[in-house]
């Protein structure tokens, strides 16, 4: 827990009979024991957390055999598409094009799992996530959009053992890591999903960060949210809370993203796996121009299992899918901004944790190479989380209006996208 290497995906608690639990969830939300554990179930814990290690060759070989085609930065995949689903309702409901939910609600309405593991808000605290299992289409909707604050879907395992039935599940890499080597462990709380999904991963945000957004906008009492929305309304969305007062505070995303250096979890800058390599089919934001201007909602999909790309196949030929085939060159070119954050950055962070005598997750595998100007501009990012992830730094910037600091933000973040792009671009296609 001291060196950031648990993501909180909740496969202790979900395994542990109730003898680990997740303590502060408003704070640092983190697995504490609160009853004694054998060596047993010790073991079973363990072996199923992928926070300390998860071998990326040997899971790709076993889920995936030789038959697909393999990049390092976007996992082993079959095919990449841009698009969204056909159904308008669906899709203004989700995140991006609606895929992910639209897939859940497909296999449903034809019978192929009798439920679908999700991550919805909390019914008793709507400023939380809860992860539950859909058996109906307005259960999924009701799950769709992504949550940008701390989730640990995998709590849910002793539901999913219980399960009557075929499930899908949807996770972020941490959690699909997670329910992989639970599946290679034969492990019974597994049995039933016969379907991983996942979207996209950037980062994830402490709770802080809806506190400290409230804060902005002077309200101090998280207590008061009924609803919290991190992708309301078209493409990309905003960020928005629903205050028992009847106030309602909405903040486009691209300004909310202010949040992210003063509140990230520090375990997203140790994960390497952007595009939910893991997964059957995977699901992001389709960022570019092209796309953003038109607003309504596209994703970048990939699928990389046979199973996945049935159900695409199929999805497409009945016309529940729209999806445009892109090249491996284009999909990276459009994420290389995450590629460089996740597959090199996270490298060069891992070494100098190495150096400072910290601990580092075993993904079995390294890259390395990377030229003294991508070092430096490494260095600069870490300076930077760590000034502004002070609580001086996070008061500061609390007294300055969201829409304002948002705004300088994104002004800021388009200039460093420009000035890192050649030193981020060099051989990344290679
Ligand atoms: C924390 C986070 C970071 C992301 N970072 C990036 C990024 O850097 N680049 C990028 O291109 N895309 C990123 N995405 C993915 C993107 O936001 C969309 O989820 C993706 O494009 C799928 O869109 P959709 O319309 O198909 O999904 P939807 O139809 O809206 O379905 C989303 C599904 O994901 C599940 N879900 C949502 N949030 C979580 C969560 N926190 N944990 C587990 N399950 C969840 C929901 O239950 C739902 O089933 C991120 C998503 C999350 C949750």
């Amino acid at each position: 827990m001291r060196s950031h290497l648990c993501n909180r995906c909740g496969s202790c608690v979900g395994l542990s009979e109730g003898a680990v639990v997740f303590e502060h969830r408003t704070a640092n939300y983190r697995p504490g024991i609160v009853k004694p554990v054998n060596d047993l179930l010790a073991e079973r814990m363990w072996n199923a957390c992928a926070g300390h290690s998860f071998n990326f060759p040997e899971f790709n070989q076993k889920i995936y055999g030789d038959n697909s085609n393999f990049n390092q930065f976007t996992g082993v995949y079959k095919n990449i598409y841009i698009g969204n689903t056909t159904d308008e309702i669906v899709r203004q409901n989700s995140a991006s094009g609606g895929i992910l939910s639209q897939i859940l609600i497909w296999l449903l309405e034809n019978n192929r799992i009798d439920g679908a593991v999700v991550l919805g808000m909390s019914k008793t605290e709507p400023w939380l996530t809860q992860p539950f299992i859909a058996t109906s289409k307005k259960e999924i909707l009701e799950a769709a959009q992504s949550k940008y604050i701390i989730s640990s879907v995998n709590e849910l395992l002793p539901e999913t053992e219980k399960f009557n039935g075929r499930l899908a599940y949807v996770g972020l890499p941490g959690q699909v890591q997670s329910i992989r080597k639970l599946q290679n462990m034969d492990d019974p709380t597994v049995k039933n999903i016969h379907y991983i999904f996942g979207p996209f991963y950037g980062n994830t945000l402490h709770f802080s960060s809806v506190k400290s957004f409230l804060k902005s906008y002077k309200l101090k009492d998280y207590t008061q949210i009924t609803r919290l929305y991190f992708r309301y309304g078209e493409w990309p969305g905003n960020m928005r809370v629903e205050l028992k007062s009847g106030r309602v505070i909405e903040l486009p995303k691209f300004h909310a993203n202010y949040l992210i250096p003063f509140h990230i979890v520090k375990n997203s800058l140790l994960c390497t796996d952007l595009s939910n390599e893991f997964t059957d089919i995977s699901g992001g934001d389709a960022w570019a121009p092209v796309y953003e201007e038109r607003g309504k909602g596209f994703s970048m999909v990939i699928s990389r299992s046979a199973s996945g790309q049935k159900i695409i196949d199929e999805m497409i030929a009945d016309g529940t899918l729209e999806l445009n085939p892109i090249s491996e060159d284009e999909a990276i070119t459009m994420h290389s901004h995450g590629y460089d954050l996740k597959k090199r950055g996270t490298f060069i962070r891992m070494r100098f944790r190495k150096w400072a005598g910290l601990k580092n997750p075993d993904f079995g595998y390294t890259i390395t190479g990377f030229t003294f100007s991508r070092y430096l501009m490494e260095v600069v990012i870490n300076l930077m989380f760590l000034v502004l992830g002070t609580s001086l730094s996070r008061f500061l910037i609390e007294q300055l209006p969201p829409s304002f600091v948002g705004g300088i933000f994104e002004k800021t973040r388009t200039i460093w996208k420009k000035s890192t792009y050649k030193i981020k671009r060099k051989k990344l296609n290679e």
